[in-house]
């Protein structure tokens, strides 16, 4: 992949406006919860905002109508990684499925809503960016997804 040098909360904030639209339309707050003085990471911006777009989609179909989606920046204690979540109020994972949404073709949408591919898509994009992605998530409590990168 391309590395350049980004500013993660650049790449969050313009993300959150391309569904603002959508978002409204559900009666779902968008929050930015984004650390100042953030340190930069050498990473593919384009392949970065797909892997968030697909998070922040994932999250409003989980919240459906009348909640909040958070992306939360912040840097690690060693100071060598960032880590940005999104965070949603939404239905949850169950745990037995939480061992599985990162294979290809894992959906409980519908036929025409989701493919599945989304997670197994950017587990392997965070891979390649040297970096990982994780998820925390209680049913009915909503869900947790972390991607971490590495300080430039
Ligand atoms: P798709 O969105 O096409 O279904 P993904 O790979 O993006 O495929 O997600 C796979 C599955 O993981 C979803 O169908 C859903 O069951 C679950 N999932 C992903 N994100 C969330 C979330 N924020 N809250 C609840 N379930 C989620
Ligand atoms: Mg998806």
């Amino acid at each position: 992949p391309m590395q350049e040098n980004v500013d993660l909360n650049q790449v969050a904030k313009q993300t959150m406006a391309f569904l603002q639209n959508e978002a409204l339309h559900r009666n779902i707050e968008l929050r930015a919860e984004l650390a100042p003085d953030l340190p930069h990471t050498a990473t593919d911006t384009a392949q970065l905002q797909q892997v968030l777009l697909n998070l922040l989609e994932n999250a409003i179909d989980a919240v459906d109508h009348d909640g909040t989606v958070t992306i939360r920046t912040r840097t690690e204690e060693s100071g060598k990684r960032i880590q940005l979540s999104v965070i949603d109020t939404g239905k949850g994972i169950p745990k037995e499925m939480q061992g599985r949404i990162f294979d290809p073709f894992v959906t409980t949408k519908g036929v025409g809503e989701g493919t599945g591919l989304g997670l197994s898509i950017s587990y392997g994009i965070m891979e390649r960016l040297g970096g990982g992605i994780a998820v925390e998530s209680e049913e009915g409590e909503g869900a947790t997804f972390t991607l971490t990168l590495p300080v430039c």
